[in-house]
């Protein structure tokens, strides 16, 4: 069992494809040594695109209004115990002027659906964005829009759009959702937004309530055919005030193996070390780098938010500053021998 483990991983390296069956024995029979194993080449693969540089994206966390009721998010329409914000163009457009003297070149506005934001609102400040700052990217995660918007965002300059899939399995879809929401609509945005030329990130939770190692082994496989630009994957994170508040969190463990797998299916992926993995493990973002992710997404949201934009219970960085988080993260980076970039980081 266990060579045929460590060969499923070298036979991954070489063909960057396994069948479901194939991922599914690796999800339910890794131990740490075949993680290890597979992080070292996995960040030989990132290191081949990459080099030890590491890219850095700006989260502006623009409103936590949500007309959505996701059973997992701590913003969801029904909770009353979160307080509502939303950022204005001024307040964006400050944190961007910050960001840039930080370094960096991406700026992500993310935010529950909120309907203030019309695709005038948006493509307004898009456009003042690109025209302040014309060798950044702006990158998008606001869910789920028709394609007459999507296509409308981009014209006014939005180059990226992050969009998780969180499930590729239906009924396990239909689990996390209330429904209102569709999995096939959510595909549907994914495709759009593919046709339409936007760099696509599209990600998972790990460890979300009702997820098994054959719903894991169809989110690799949709990575191979769908294939994103980007992928965002952390573990999921119990919030409180939400249906799933007794349920169990996500592992930190394999998180971090999934990463190896993902960076090995798509050895040129953007993936990030994200913040909930950050949030479980105190060193999450390093040992997602470790193991082959290239991206870390550190918050440029202003302070007075930052507590109200959780997603999760226990989300880091809710008191520091803009600057001292990237100061934090350079350090951190630097430590296992990785260096953030001042770039727009896009795949290569
Ligand atoms: N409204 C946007 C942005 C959502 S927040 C959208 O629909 O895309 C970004 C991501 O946070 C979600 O896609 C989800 O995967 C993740 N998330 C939400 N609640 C979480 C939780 N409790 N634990 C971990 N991740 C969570």
């Amino acid at each position: 069992m266990k060579n045929e483990l460590f060969n499923l991983i070298d036979k991954l390296e070489k063909e960057q494809s396994l069948t479901l069956g194939e991922y599914q024995k690796l999800i339910e029979n890794y131990d740490s040594e075949l993680s290890l194993y597979s992080a070292e080449k996995a960040r030989k693969a990132a290191e081949k695109y990459y080099g030890k540089k590491v890219y850095v994206r700006g989260l502006i966390e623009i409103s936590n209004f949500c007309k959505n009721d996701c059973y997992y998010c701590g913003i969801r329409k029904s909770n009353k115990s979160c307080q509502r914000y939303r950022l204005t163009k001024e307040d964006i457009l400050a944190c961007c002027k910050e960001g840039y003297a930080l370094g960096f070149r991406t700026f992500v506005m993310q935010g529950g659906e909120d309907a203030y934001y019309s695709d005038e609102i948006l493509c307004d400040i898009i456009r003042e964005i690109k025209s302040l700052y014309p060798d950044c990217a702006v990158t998008l995660s606001l869910g789920e829009r028709t394609k007459e918007s999507y296509q409308a965002l981009y014209n006014a300059g939005a180059d990226r759009y992050l969009l998780r899939h969180e499930t590729a399995t239906k009924e396990h879809y239909e689990k996390l959702h209330p429904h209102a929401l569709s999995f096939d609509e959510r595909m549907r945005c994914l495709r759009d937004l593919k046709d339409i030329g936007y760099q696509v990130g599209c990600g998972f939770m790990v460890g979300s309530p009702y997820q098994t190692a054959e719903h894991l082994a169809r989110d690799l496989k949709f990575i191979e055919e769908f294939s994103p630009h980007m992928c965002g994957i952390g573990p999921f994170i119990t919030h409180k005030d939400t249906p799933f508040a007794g349920e169990k969190s996500g592992s930190a463990d394999l998180t971090v193996f999934l990463l190896s797998l993902i960076r090995l299916i798509k050895p040129n992926i953007l993936l990030p070390a994200t913040t909930a993995l950050g949030t479980i493990d105190g060193k999450g973002r390093e040992r997602g780098v470790l193991a082959g992710a290239n991206v870390v997404m550190p918050n440029l949201s202003p302070l007075s938010v930052r507590k109200k934009y959780m997603l999760y219970d226990n989300k880091i960085a809710t008191g520091q500053e803009s600057a001292q988080c990237v100061e934090e993260l350079k350090g951190r980076m630097k430590d296992i021998g990785y260096e953030v970039a001042i770039s727009r980081g896009d795949a290569k």
